[in-house]
């Protein structure tokens, strides 16, 4: 199952950097996460500010 980033994201960026596979985008009013392309790898909820990446 991919991560997927709640409503609480409040589109710092931080997460599609840290990304190894590219999979998180800049989106409506947050961050959102290819969930074809994560690799479950959880270093976009390490460096989120405010858990807003969370395993589905
Ligand atoms: Fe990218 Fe890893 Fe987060 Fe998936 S869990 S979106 S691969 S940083
Ligand atoms: Fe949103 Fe957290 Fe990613 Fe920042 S690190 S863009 S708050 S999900």
């Amino acid at each position: 199952m991919a991560y997927i980033i709640s409503d609480e994201c409040i589109s710092c960026g931080a997460c599609a950097a840290e990304c190894p596979v590219g999979a998180i985008s800049e989106g409506d009013g947050k961050y959102v996460i290819d969930a074809d392309a994560c690799v479950e790898c959880g270093a976009c909820a390490g460096v989120c500010p405010v858990s807003a990446p969370a395993a589905e």
